[in-house]
This record gives structure tokens, C-alpha cells and sequence, in this order.
């Protein structure tokens, strides 16, 4: 190894590291845009219709969300001004929790400030060195940061493979864990497709393991009321849920036991050392959690339009992966042809990113199309036509 080089640049791995990515064309760059409704946004004073977002029902604009913000930040201030545990425990951020809790038909739920924190922090709460952890090999970067930060054992199963899931859960039984974590998610963010909860749920009891589902993609979209596809499931341990997608804020919550909750309330840094969430994003989930109940005809409209949307696209040969919610994949493989699509969509006036690995395994770069409510049936028609253009050139 070479030695440490006083006079050597002390960020030189910086540069290292952005020219390896500029050489693979993986540089990341941050394209501002300015939102214009719940699918259309302007870029360069293009406007574009937009498939990249998870606002999946349109709340993001909506009234009654802009309304509440601004009648809790005129009521509370702008900041929550402390931790949850100092002064930051506002009537609003109680009362939220037992309206989620029981919107959601768990005992508790806490708030965290967003998805990534939670997993990153909820999960060295629950584990430590001697624990395992199985989690799908797909899971959400989030869950693999607080699964490493927690020094616990890991081992990835196959994408929603639960045999193999089994086995290694039986390979367990003979070493001495101080507890086993199911991680995995209930929507796959990149594949838009589910998982077997009541097979996860059997495992889990089975093995007495602690069962850690991320419902981030179904919350609003899936489940009774919208609540998600783990809501009313009291065998799951820790559910997660984010505001950001179909909830049109921001933010994160944990719907739970009591115990779990007190539990976390004592033990978990993420909660204890940070900021509570802003009355004006308070109001937003608020305003948004009295509305998803009675959205069913949006959710119904938006999953037909999903449907719609695969089979059109499988139609013309496209490869949707096993999707099976408002999340559609169009995996095209190579790094460079959807770079391609993208940009000729983009022309065309359609923002769809491509994702690349490392975000997906390598060979499988696709374009992630996220549906709303709000999409109209020409947006979806001119998408296929241009993709049907694309494809013949
Ligand atoms: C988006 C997402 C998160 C992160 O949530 P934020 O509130 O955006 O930080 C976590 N898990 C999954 C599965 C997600 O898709």
C-alpha cells in the first residue's frame, strides 16, 4: 500500500472519483426544473410531461396539501425549533402519529424526517454485531446503509426468491444470533413489482424473525383505504411509510407496536438527535391522510392505466419485468440505448429518466416510468408512439 503523501492533494480522491464516473458517462448532475401541475414541468422553458416523479396521485399540487401547509405555518411558526424529545413534540406531531396509527390499524406510529433517515437509523436500532439480517437483494440503498452502519451480519437472498429466503433462515438455526431481521420492501422501487407478504409473514413467525417491510411505493396506492399493502398486519414488526411519494410531502413514519415505538423513542439516534419535522410539512401529510381514504377511484383509474401501459408497451415488445403496480419498468439492458430513449424522449417533450447501474445490476438499464392519476390518456398514447418511433429508426 502506498504511504500517506503529506504534500499529496488532500482531495485528490475527488477528482479520481469524479473522472472515473465522467469516463463511464455515469457522471450525476442536477438538472433543475420547475413543476408546472402533478405531470407536467418545465425544463429550459420546455415543458415536458413527467414520468420520472412518485407524486402517483397528484397530491403534490392539490389545494387542500398547500392549504393546510400554510395554515400551520402561519399557526406554528416555520421550524419545530428542537428534537422530538426537547421541545419539539408539537400537539400536531402527536396528533398525526394517532390518526396514521389508526389509519393504518397498528397501536403506534412515530414520525422520522424522511425514508432514507429511517431505514438508515430504525435498522442499527434493531441490530447489533451478532445479529443477522436477510434482505432481498433488491432492497432500497437506504435499508443496505442502516444494515452496514449496524455491524450485524448480512446475507442478500434472491429478488423475492422466498425458498432461498427459507434456507438461509434454516442455516440460521444453527448459529447463535441474538436475533434475525427480515429487511425487504412491500413495492420495489425499481421494478415496480410486490412481495409475498403473507408468504414473509409465515417465515417470519417460523423463524421468530423480526419481519422489517418498506412500504414506500405502496402507501397511498395499495392496501385497504390506500394505506399500504402491510397496513392491518400486526405480524409485521416495523413498517415503513414516506410522505414524499403518493403522499405529496415530505417525510417518513414507522407504523408499529407500542412497545416498538417507546422502544425507539429510547434507543434510536435518528429520532433523538434530530429536528422534528416543520409544522408546514405536518399540515401537508395532515391535509393528505384525511384525502387518500377517499381516493379510490383515482387508485383504481391509475393501476388500469398501469395495466394499459404494460400491455401496450409488451404490445410493441417491450420488456416491463414483473411489474404489477403504477411502477413500470422499460428495461432495455444496455446503458447507452437508454441513454438513447431517454434523450429522444426528452426531444420529443417526455421526461423519463434512465437508470443505470449501480442504482440497477449491471445489464439491466431501463427507463423507470412512474404513473399518476393525473396522466391523461394522450400522455400515455404519445409515449408509446414515441417509443414505437424510436424503436423502428
Ligand atoms: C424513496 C424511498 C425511500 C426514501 O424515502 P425518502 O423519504 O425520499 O427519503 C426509502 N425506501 C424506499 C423503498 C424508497 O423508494
Amino acid at each position: 500500500m502506498a504511504s500517506y503523501v503529506a504534500s499529496q492533494d488532500k482531495l485528490s480522491f475527488i477528482d479520481t472519483a469524479l473522472a472515473e464516473r465522467a469516463q463511464n458517462q455515469q457522471l450525476r448532475l442536477l438538472h433543475p426544473l420547475q413543476p408546472i401541475d402533478a405531470v407536467q414541468v418545465l425544463r429550459q422553458g420546455r415543458r415536458l410531461i413527467n414520468f420520472s416523479s412518485n407524486d402517483y396521485l397528484g397530491l403534490s399540487k392539490h389545494p387542500a396539501l398547500i392549504a393546510a401547509a400554510q395554515q400551520f405555518v402561519e399557526k406554528y411558526g416555520a421550524g419545530a425549533t428542537a428534537s422530538r424529545l426537547v421541545a419539539g413534540t408539537y400537539e400536531i406531531h402527536q396528533a398525526l402519529e394517532e390518526k396514521l396509527a389508526a389509519a393504518c390499524g397498528r397501536e403506534a406510529a412515530l414520525l422520522f424526517n424522511s425514508g432514507f433517515q429511517a431505514n438508515a437509523t430504525i435498522l442499527t436500532t434493531l441490530l447489533d454485531r451478532r445479529s443477522l439480517v436477510l434482505c432481498d437483494r433488491l432492497v432500497h440503498n437506504s435499508i443496505i446503509h442502516g444494515i452496514l452502519a449496524s455491524g450485524a451480519r448480512f446475507a442478500r437472498y434472491a429478488h423475492n426468491d422466498l425458498n432461498q429466503l427459507e434456507d438461509k433462515l434454516q442455516q440460521a438455526t444453527q448459529k447463535s444470533y441474538s436475533r434475525i431481521l427480515i429487511a425487504t420492501e412491500t413495492v420495489f422501487s425499481m421494478d415496480g413489482d410486490r412481495s409475498d407478504l403473507d408468504g414473509l409473514i409465515q417465515l417470519a413467525d417460523r423463524y421468530r424473525a423480526i419481519l422489517y417491510l418498506d412500504d414506500a411505493h405502496a402507501l397511498g396506492v395499495l392496501g385497504r383505504n390506500g394505506m399500504g399493502l402491510a397496513c392491518h398486519r400486526a405480524e409485521v414488526d416495523v413498517t415503513i411509510g414516506t410522505f414524499g411519494k403518493a403522499f405529496g410531502a415530505f417525510g417518513a413514519f414507522v407504523s408499529c407496536s407500542q412497545k416498538m415505538r417507546d422502544y425507539l423513542i429510547n434507543c434510536c439516534p435518528g429520532l433523538i438527535y434530530t429536528t422534528a419535522l416543520p409544522p408546514a410539512v405536518i399540515g401537508a401529510i395532515d391535509a393528505a391522510l384525511n384525502l387518500v381514504p377517499t381516493l379510490a377511484s383515482d387508485r383504481a383509474a391509475l393501476l388500469q392505466k398501469a395495466d394499459d401501459l404494460r400491455t401496450n408497451l409488451e404490445a410493441i415488445g417491450c420488456d416491463t419485468g414483473a411489474s404489477s403496480t403504477q411502477i413500470i419498468p422499460l428495461i432495455l439492458g444496455a446503458e447507452q440505448k437508454t441513454l438513447a430513449l431517454s434523450q429522444t424522449l426528452e426531444d420529443r417533450g417526455i421526461l423519463a429518466m434512465a437508470i443505470r447501474p449501480p442504482t440497477v445490476a449491471p445489464g439491466t438499464s431501463r427507463l423507470r416510468l412512474a404513473l399518476s392519476s393525473c396522466h391523461r390518456l394522450d400522455h400515455l398514447k404519445y409515449l408509446i408512439q414515441i417509443i414505437q418511433a424510436w424503436q423502428k429508426v
